[in-house]
């Protein structure tokens, strides 16, 4: 048996408020199990889960951060900025992601339209099912959909297949400005990171932009060590934040079981050199 592998800080996490598939108080008790001592969730676009997941977190002696993922179309690409110690009650931001998830029903009908088309019935009414937040219909949703009725093998088989940019099923959308997602987290007291930033397909140039734009609006971190990148990117991305002046984050982005690159916690610590985001905490 192998020993477990825990990193402290665990700071990126969903649950059903989102698109996870366990209940807030249940992330925390997996957390808490596996030797996390601080926690971050960070629901897409929401932040309702957090109640019941500070009144878990009280209760299994973990700490809970205040987190949120926001949705942000920059460039034509579109990119997750996570928000760490955000002040849930602050007004701007709840307005904010009020607005950024107001597309998401439209949205949602305009993918099954698509799908339709490529011969895939009724796939709303079949993602709606595994919905827990009807505010927050999300392509993960109709991907356990299509897993479930055989269109694809996996999650990541389906984005590849008819919901990743530029497939048949892939419904452009604009969300909020990387601008308005910074301005909100800081208006909510938050430090706003930029979540796995290997998994965009941007170019160097675009890169370089991007560092430099988020660190002039008062961007303050950058996620290197996450479930989606590879150890060959938490090299490069803890290169790019040293060089930049950003900290440096941590983060499974667990979604539950099976769906998940990672469990809670089950993370490499930061190469040498970063400074870990917590330094500001
Ligand atoms: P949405 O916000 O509705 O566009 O859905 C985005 C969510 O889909 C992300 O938060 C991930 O959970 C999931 N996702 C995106 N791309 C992939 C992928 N290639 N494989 C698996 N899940 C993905
Ligand atoms: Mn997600
Ligand atoms: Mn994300
Ligand atoms: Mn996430």
């Amino acid at each position: 048996m192998s020993a477990m592998r825990t990193c402290h800080f665990d700071l990126h996490s969903h649950s059903t408020y989102s698109d996870g598939v366990m209940k807030p108080a249940q992330v925390i008790g997996r957390a808490a199990q596996r030797g996390v001592q601080a926690l971050a969730l960070t629901d897409h676009d929401e932040l309702s889960g957090l109640a019941e997941a500070r009144v878990a977190a009280e209760q299994a002696g973990i700490e809970l951060i205040d987190g949120v993922e926001i949705s942000v179309t920059w460039r034509g690409h579109t990119l997750h900025i996570v928000g760490l110690r955000v002040d849930p009650a602050n007004e701007v931001l709840v307005s904010g992601l009020l607005a950024n998830r107001a597309g998401r029903n439209e949205r949602a009908e305009r993918i099954s339209t698509e799908l339709a088309r490529v011969g895939i019935p009724d796939a709303l009414e079949g993602a709606r099912a595994y919905v827990t937040n009807p505010a927050l219909v999300s392509r993960t949703h109709f991907a356990r959909y299509l897993v479930a009725t055989g269109w694809a093998r996996s999650t990541q088989a389906v984005f590849d297949k008819y919901l990743g940019a530029g497939k048949p099923g892939y419904v452009p959308h604009i969300w909020a400005t990387l601008d308005q997602a910074v301005e909100w987290i800081t208006a909510a007291g938050g430090i706003p990171v930029i979540a796995h930033p290997g998994r965009y397909k941007l170019s160097e140039a675009e890169r370089e932009d991007l560092l430099s734009t988020f660190k002039a609006l008062g961007g303050i971190a950058v996620e290197v060590v996450t479930g989606s990148h590879t150890p060959d990117q938490y090299g490069y991305w803890a290169r790019r934040a040293i060089e930049y002046g950003l900290l440096a984050s941590v983060g499974s982005d667990f979604h539950g079981l099976p769906d998940s690159y990672r469990d809670l916690g089950d993370l490499p610590p930061l190469p040498s050199g970063c400074k870990p985001v917590w330094q500001s905490f």
